[in-house]
């Protein structure tokens, strides 16, 4: 990894390199809630004045650039007499999304691991991804944040590069080849020991910053001997089973396949859309029988994935501890609450 620092007016500069020839995602303010409270979200820059970096959060986490709600993942038709089938998982211009914060860009790393190198890797998702250049920004965190118990509040990888705001300048962290030759077009300057200092200070006042945590010291092992416990039921009678928690997750990928035919047997589509495993038809199979029909058996099991069985999997938990879920959830269901009580 090489530093360098930016000052913020070549930073706008280099703004202006980026956005020539490639389609630019930014944090803008979309709208307000119900407390007056702005809502963030990635949107397609048109002016770089609408770009708002001191976003709290992002509404709808990346995932959906690379693994959107529903695609159309190939679609038939009949053509002089025979039936073809059409794939296309192409992107044509290339993409550029600045300003995800450490938990996102982790996310997308976890998702990597499934999606892109695990032992059937997706085309489609593989593409959006290499054809992505991910400006990564670092961030306060917020009361709802507990990124940090779980170890995705930094960045090791998953960007080609990584700001953080050292006053009038960025310390930038450059991970990619890509990157390092875009910051050649403008004036950057090597680390000094004033930016250095600078960093560390910037470091150790946002760890202190933290209030929401999980305690993950064998929680596998907790979760293996907790599958009965009542405590399930107790939130599994709080949960509504409206699946907003999985629709506004970053590493949330589990999906249903639907087949579309036209009347006239000429063209079908299959699609993929992205389910949510507390939704009540989650785990329904041909025939109407459900593997999962209670509530607390869909919550358990969505703990279990995240916390277990990713774990065992991959060594690492399928949460990036974004809080998001929780501020989606209108049950007041919480991460950090859930592991903690199972852990009591
Ligand atoms: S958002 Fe809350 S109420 Fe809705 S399914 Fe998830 S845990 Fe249950
Ligand atoms: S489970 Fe909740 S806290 Fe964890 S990554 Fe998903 S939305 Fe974020």
């Amino acid at each position: 990894m090489i530093f360098k620092t930016i000052d913020k007016k070549d930073f706008n500069k280099f703004l202006e390199i980026l956005i020539e020839n490639n389609s630019f995602f930014a944090p803008q303010k979309i709208a307000k809630d119900k407390n007056n409270k702005p809502i963030y979200d990635l949107r397609l820059v048109n002016d770089f004045k609408e770009i708002d970096f001191n976003y709290d959060i992002l509404k709808y986490p990346p995932r959906r650039f690379f693994l959107p709600y529903r695609e159309a993942i190939s679609s038939f038709e009949i053509k002089n007499s025979s039936w073809q089938q059409n794939i296309n998982y192409e992107t044509k211009v290339p993409r550029i999304l600045l300003g995800l914060h450490p938990c996102d860009i982790n996310s997308l790393n976890k998702l990597d691991k499934v999606l892109m190198l695990g032992d059937y890797p997706s085309p489609y998702y593989t593409i959006r991804r290499k054809n992505t250049f991910i400006i990564g920004m670092d961030c306060d965190p917020k009361p709802f944040c507990f990124c940090r118990s779980v170890g995705t509040h930094t960045v090791q990888h998953g960007c080609d590069m990584f700001l953080i705001d050292i006053g009038d300048r960025y310390f930038i962290e450059i991970f990619s080849n890509v990157a390092f030759d875009f910051l050649k077009k403008v004036t950057t300057k090597d680390i000094t020991k004033k930016d250095d200092d600078e960093y560390k200070r910037i470091r150790r006042l946002k760890a202190e910053k933290f209030t929401a945590k999980i305690d993950v010291t064998d929680l596998t092992k907790i979760l293996d001997m907790e599958f009965q416990s009542d405590v399930w039921k107790e939130w599994g009678d709080k949960c509504l089973g409206c699946g907003s928690c999985a629709r506004v997750c970053p590493t949330c990928y589990c999906y249903g396949i639907e087949e579309k035919i036209d009347l006239k047997f000429q063209q079908a589509e299959k699609l993929k859309i992205l389910h949510a495993c507390t939704l009540i038809d989650f785990a329904e199979v041909a025939g109407g029988f459900n593997f999962r029909p209670e509530r607390h058996i869909r919550l358990k099991y969505r703990y279990y994935h995240k916390h277990r069985g990713f774990v065992e999997a991959y060594e690492e938990s399928l949460c990036v501890g974004c809080g998001r879920c929780g501020e989606a959830c209108l049950a007041g269901i919480t991460v950090p609450e859930v592991i903690s009580s199972i852990r009591e």
